[in-house]
This record gives structure tokens, C-alpha cells and sequence, in this order.
């Protein structure tokens, strides 16, 4: 049976190989084995049973935990032409009732479901009379209560299985590699554990970096600044400082959406939403927000502070990325922030896992000091023994130079002894730049030798100082009240002059992804096909795809698939559209090369404004010709001439549509657009006959 796998990857999903897990994966299920595959996020997992559901007789049914995300994953499925539905509580009763019907009646190939169905008797008894052979449990660790996001209604699965009269076969997928959780989910949904395919945990292309003793407002809004034009996530501790870092980057005017679980229902996904249709850029959030979060094409994953353990962390930093494309994860360190997460640790009151939990957080400050690579430091972390470093992240790529700061450690360390040792960092800072401040006289810190050693710098400047030795362990922090600064054992060792303090400069800011304009022309139009079919804009094409286009600029349909992610489905429905653009990119910059994300070998040059082409077809729609007398007459393509109209549309120009549709088809157009409901091109389509085209939908539908 496998042998019919590969055709179909490549006709449905467009893509030429499998990748590292998938294809052992397919075969164990084809060979009809209960299985669980374990790759890391954004490994791939989905194809693993979305291929089988093609090849398997009947229906697939796929548990996933998060109802929210269900539509996404399904309207995925339905845009690359496989029939699949999911059926949640966001549904009517008699949208799920349709969608049960057509289920019996054998009209998917994938039905998704929240796992809380399962408790309804009634739901049970409608899948037994469904033909099932085959079950996907996606997110699999949320069936065992050692993983991080136990589900009660996971244990629900085992019943299901019981009762459905085929005995279907299992595939368990999760991205949590712990031994214990793996055991958990085979025992539980009885799959052998020799058929466990586990790939390897690195990504190839995240590079991880951590930022410290450098002013972590600064680096963020630098790079956001840098990257405005890609998607990223920044995770904050609490809600407090979600909120707090959210209400600063709209004064930024950083195209920012949140979330955490301090929000109502409605504004989150409203939030989610944002984010996920590229509206917003940015989204700040506590952890709540991501599991299961698909959106591929996320170029970064910001830790505004310490996350509690390697397991979130990695979690979470691979969100970025998932697309194949470069992308980076970065942790902001500030050593205060081991503190307060030892300090909620503290207060939980599980005390059996205290311990467990601080050794974890220890694990998660040792990453952030270590000097070695970071990739492997995770992957050894996870069990991984054979791993090389990576060449990609801060440590290995670092070619800072070293600056010799001992003396300026000196006086630091030697005002915070002469001050008692029981003050913060902002007043040590006044007394060695020589504050005035009233505080700094009343305590008759004037009158020490370290006042004012410091002058000619300026106070924030030596406050990110003294930061930097605390991130060294030079210098400690007390916490009470307030918190105060103490000189560590290794600090004196510096102060009687053992050894050195070397820092390197701070870390420029750079941009993730190069700007490359027709990159940004074909997000654009990938944009609007979005909003027209209402589904997010990476469901349409991934970045890898846009990037592919990029690179192969296809000027046929033969080459439009060729391009990576492009399949049958999706180039009968998009080719047009997009060769169309890249065509009239081409035509109207000659000198074009593609920005591809390798370094580059000769300067580039400026690429020139998308053109005016449209304007043109314009004027000559202006003298009332028609589409097909303005390509012959501009010699261009027809769809290139209804290209360009629609494109007037958007930018409010006044065109006369009766030139554009045959009045006799109006009246047809309503009623189908009536039936089908405005969200769809190809419902509608559907309802009318063969010689409506889609561009006459479109443009009927863009009339006012
Ligand atoms: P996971 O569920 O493991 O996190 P997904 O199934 O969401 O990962 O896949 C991540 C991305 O990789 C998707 O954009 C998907 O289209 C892409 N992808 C999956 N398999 C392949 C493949 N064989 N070749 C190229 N891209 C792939
Ligand atoms: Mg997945």
C-alpha cells in the first residue's frame, strides 16, 4: 500500500519527499500496527496520518485537543481538495448534525473531534455507524498526567476504541519525548512499544540565543523594530507583565495582539485571531497561549523572561519556525527572574515536586551561562548523546570581541562594599556617577572614596553595568523588600585582582528573514485570496512556498508545480493568481534576484515600488473596452488584464462592472451567492455554470 503514499504527498500537499519519521511512520500504520510516532514540533507529524486517511478505506478520525484550532487544521485539509469536517461545541446543533450525516454516509476522509465529545453516549453511538479504520490522537501526551497538559477526556480514547466494532488502528502523535510519558500514552492506548518512531530533536533551522547583561527593553524593541514585517511570539511570566509589555508596544506603535488566561473568552480568540490572519504582528502572551497553535510561519519566539524549565522552553521557542524557514528563539536573561521563579516554585503548594521543579529551573539557568552551543545543550538535555553543535546559534556564532572591564568592576564591587552591602542597584549606580540625589546625601554617601568614580558615565549606563557583573555572579542579589546587592565569593576573587573580567560588546540586533520584494508582492496577494476565502493566510501557502516561488519564478503551470507545497488542488485554484503576480513583478523589475537567505555574493540593488501596469489597463477600461480588447491591445494575458481591474477595485478606483460580467448572469450570481454565503469562491462556483468564471464571482463580489 505504501507506494501509493508518495504520489500523494506530492499531489495533495506538493511536496517531493518525506521527511526524516514520516515515511516509517506511514508504513507502520499501513501496516496495520498501533503506533506512536514522537518528532518535535514542526517535524511533521500531521502527514503521518493524513496520508493514510487517504490511502485507508473510510473515514479518519483525528482527536485534537483545542477546538479553536480545529478550523485552521481542517480548513488546511479542505484547501489542498481533501474532503475533511471537524465537529466541536462551536457548532450549531444542526451544523453537527449535517456534518454526522454526511460522516455516516461516508462524505470525509477526516473528521476531527474535540476530545470531550467522547463522553457524550449519544456521539458513540453515531461513530459506530461510521465506517472508522483508522484513529490519529494528536497532542498524545495530553492523555498522561506526568505530561504538562493533562486532559481528563483523553482517557476518554480507550473507550471509544473499545466500542467501535472495527477495531480500528491508532497512531499517537506528541512532541513531549519523556520517557515516562511515552510509557504512559502505549500502555494506555495498548500500543507496542517497539513501534514507537522517534526522530531527533534538533531543528535545523531555529538558532537559539540568549541575551544578557544588556537592557532587555532596548534588544526587544530594536528587533521588533527590525523584523516589523514578521510574525512573532513574545512570552511574559505573568499576565501583569503581558499586559504591561503589550500596553508599551502599542505606544511603540508595534502592531501587537495578547493573551493570557486572565482574559475573557471572546477577546482572546479575538486576539488569537489577529495573530493568526497576520493582521497583528506580535503577539505577546503568557503560556497559555500556543498549544497545538499550527500558524507556520512564525520567524521568532522571544522569552521575555526565564521560562521555568527546558521542557516548556522547548516547547514553546519551537513554535518558531515550523515552516522549514529560518528562524530565531531568544531568551532575555535577567537574573533577577531566577529569583521570582524559585520564589513561585516557593509558594506552590506541591512541596513533593518542589525539589524537582528547582532542579529543572537550575537546568534552565545552566543554558543560560552556558558557552557551548545551545541546539546541542537542549539536545543532550532530552537524552540525545550523538550530536554535534550546531553552527547556528549565539554561542557558536559569537565574534564579539572580549573588552577588558576589571577596573570598572572594581569600583562596582568596592562602592557596593563601602555602601554596606544593603542597597540596590539604582542607588549604588547615583553614588558612582555622583548623584546629587537626596537620598545619596542623607546617608553621607557623598563623602565615600567610589563617589563619582564613575562621573563621566551616565547612571543607566552603569545600572546595565552592574546588571552584567550580577549576570557574571560577581555580584548577588538579597531578595526582601527590597532587593539589594551583595559581592559573591568569585566577586572578591576579582576585587583582589585574581582574574579578569571580560564583556563582550552588546548584540546587534539583525533581521530574521531578508526583505526581498516580491516576497513581500506574493504576501500580499496571498493575503487578500485569505480574507476572500476567510481562512489565515499560511493555509493558503506557507512562507517556504512563497519563498519557493521566489526562487523558481514560475511563469507556467507545469513550473508553478514545481514549487514546494503546491499541489493539483492548489494550482488549478491559485496558480493563475500568483504566476500572474510574479509575471507582472518581473515585467515591471527587470532586475530582480531573488533575496534568498544566503549570504550574499555581490551588493544588491534596490529593487524599484511594485509598478503601475493596472493603471494602465485603467485608462483603456475608462474608454469602455472590453477585457479581452485591452489584452489584445496591451498584449497581455486576459487574466492579467482582470488581475489588474481587481486590483482597481481594491484601491476604490470606479470601474464599470457591466463591462466585466454579462448582465445576464446577475440575477444568477445573487441567488448562488445567496445559497453559498459570501466566505467561499469555490461553494459558489460550484452553484453556477462552467462559463462564470472565478473572476466574475470575484468581481461581483467586490461591487459595493
Ligand atoms: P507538527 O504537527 O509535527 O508540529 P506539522 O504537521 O504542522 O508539524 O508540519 C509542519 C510544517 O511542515 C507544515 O507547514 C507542513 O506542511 C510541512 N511539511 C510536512 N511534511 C513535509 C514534507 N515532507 N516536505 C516539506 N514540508 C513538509
Ligand atoms: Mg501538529
Amino acid at each position: 500500500m505504501f507506494e501509493k503514499a508518495q504520489p500523494l504527498l506530492q499531489s495533495y500537499f506538493g511536496y517531493n519527499s518525506f521527511r526524516k519519521g514520516q515515511e516509517q511512520a506511514i508504513r507502520s500504520v499501513l501496516d496495520g500496527n498501533n503506533t506512536i510516532c514522537v518528532m518535535p514540533t514542526g517535524g511533521g507529524k500531521s502527514i503521518c496520518y493524513q496520508i493514510p486517511a487517504l490511502i485507508l478505506p473510510g473515514t479518519t478520525i483525528v482527536i485534537s485537543p483545542l477546538i479553536s484550532l480545529m478550523k485552521d487544521q481542517v480548513d488546511t485539509l479542505v484547501q489542498a481538495g481533501i474532503p475533511a469536517a471537524y465537529i466541536n461545541s462551536s457548532l450549531s446543533y444542526n451544523e453537527s448534525y449535517d456534518r454526522i450525516q454526511a460522516a455516516k454516509l461516508g462524505q470525509y476522509k477526516l473528521l476531527y473531534i474535540a476530545p470531550e465529545r467522547l463522553e457524550s453516549q449519544e456521539f458513540l453511538e453515531d461513530l459506530k455507524q461510521m465506517e472508522i479504520s483508522f484513529i490519529a490522537v494528536d497532542e498524545a501526551h495530553c492523555i498522561s498526567q506526568w505530561g504538562h497538559d493533562f486532559r481528563p477526556s483523553y482517557r476518554q480514547i480507550q473507550r471509544m476504541i473499545q466500542i467501535l466494532p472495527q477495531t480500528p488502528n491508532i497512531l499517537a502523535l506528541t512532541a513531549t519525548a519523556t520517557p515516562k510519558v511515552r510509557e504512559d500514552i502505549c500502555t494506555l492506548l495498548n500500543i507496542d512499544e517497539r513501534n514507537t518512531i522517534i526522530t531527533g530533536f534538533e531543528r535545523e533551522n531555529l538558532s537559539f540565543s540568549v541575551i544578557k547583561g544588556q537592557d532587555r527593553h532596548k534588544f526587544l524593541l530594536d528587533y521588533l523594530k527590525k523584523n516589523d514585517k514578521e510574525s512573532g511570539i513574545i512570552y511574559a511570566a505573568t499576565r501583569k507583565n503581558v499586559d504591561q509589555l503589550y500596553e508599551r508596544l502599542r505606544r511603540e506603535n508595534i502592531n501587537a495582539a495578547h493573551y493570557h488566561a486572565g482574559m475573557g473568552e471572546k477577546e482572546r480568540s479575538h486576539e488569537q485571531e489577529r495573530f493568526l490572519t497576520d493582521e497583528a504582528t506580535v503577539m505577546v502572551a503568557t503560556s497559555a497561549f500556543g498549544m497545538g497553535i499550527d500558524k507556520s510561519n512564525i520567524r521568532y519566539c522571544i522569552h521575555w523572561q526565564l521560562p521555568k524549565n527546558m521542557e516548556s522552553y522547548y516547547q514553546e521557542a519551537g513554535r518558531a519556525g515550523r515552516d522549514g524557514l529560518k528562524s530565531e528563539c531568544i531568551v532575555l536573561y535577567s537574573p533577577q527572574d531566577v529569583q521570582i521563579q524559585r520564589f513561585l516554585i516557593d509558594q506552590s503548594s506541591d512541596r513533593s515536586r518542589m525539589t524537582q521543579e528547582l532542579e529543572k529551573l537550575q537546568q534552565m539557568v545552566d543554558y543560560c551561562h552556558t558557552e557551548s552551543c545551545l541546539q546541542e545543550f537542549i539536545l543532550h538535555y532530552f537524552g540525545e548523546t550523538e550530536t554535534d553543535s550546531c553552527g547556528r546559534c549565539g554561542n557558536c556564532t559569537d565574534s564579539r570581541n572580549q573588552i577588558d572591564v576589571t577596573k570598572e568592576a572594581q569600583m562596582v564591587m568596592s562602592c557596593v562594599i563601602r555602601m554596606g552591602q544593603r542597597f540596590g542597584k539604582t542607588l549604588t549606580a547615583q553614588v558612582l556617577t555622583g548623584s546629587k540625589n537626596k537620598k545619596v546625601t542623607e546617608l553621607g554617601f557623598d563623602s565615600l572614596s567610589t563617589y563619582g568614580i564613575m562621573k563621566e558615565r551616565a547612571a543607566k549606563d552603569v545600572s546595565d553595568f552592574i546588571e552584567f557583573l550580577i549576570s557574571q555572579d560577581l555580584i548577588g542579589i538579597e531578595q526582601g523588600t527590597f532587593p539589594t546587592l551583595y559581592v559573591s565569593p568569585k566577586g572578591k576573587d576579582i576585587l583582589l585582582g585574581n582574574t579578569k573580567v571580560l564583556r563582550r560588546q552588546t548584540v546587534q540586533v539583525k533581521e530574521v528573514s531578508k526583505s526581498d520584494p516580491l516576497f513581500e508582492a506574493l504576501r500580499e496577494v496571498r493575503k487578500q485570496i485569505a480574507a476572500q476565502e476567510n481562512v489565515p493566510p499560511f493555509v493558503i501557502f506557507s512562507d517556504a512556498a512563497l519563498k519557493d516561488m521566489c526562487a523558481k519564478l514560475p511563469k507556467s503551470n507545469e513550473e508553478f508545480l514545481q514549487v514546494s507545497g503546491v499541489g493539483e488542488h492548489k494550482l488549478q485554484k491559485y496558480g493563475l493568481e500568483f504566476i500572474q503576480a510574479i509575471r507582472s513583478f518581473i515585467e515591471d523589475n527587470s532586475d530582480y534576484q531573488t533575496q534568498l537567505d544566503v549570504e550574499p555574493k555581490a551588493p544588491k540593488k534596490p529593487a524599484k515600488a511594485i509598478g503601475d501596469s493596472h493603471l494602465e489597463t485603467f485608462t483603456l477600461h475608462q474608454t469602455g473596452l472590453t477585457i479581452p480588447e485591452i489584452a489584445e491591445k496591451r498584449n497581455l494575458a486576459i487574466s492579467t488584464v482582470e488581475n489588474h481591474l481587481l486590483q482597481c477595485v481594491r484601491e476604490g478606483l470606479e470601474i464599470d462592472f457591466s463591462l466585466l460580467i454579462p448582465d445576464s448572469y446577475l440575477p444568477m450570481l445573487e441567488q448562488a451567492v445567496e445559497n453559498a454565503g459570501r466566505e467561499r469562491l469555490k461553494p459558489i462556483k460550484e452553484l453556477l455554470p462552467e462559463e462564470v468564471s472565478y473572476f466574475m464571482i470575484k468581481a461581483f463580489l467586490s461591487r459595493k
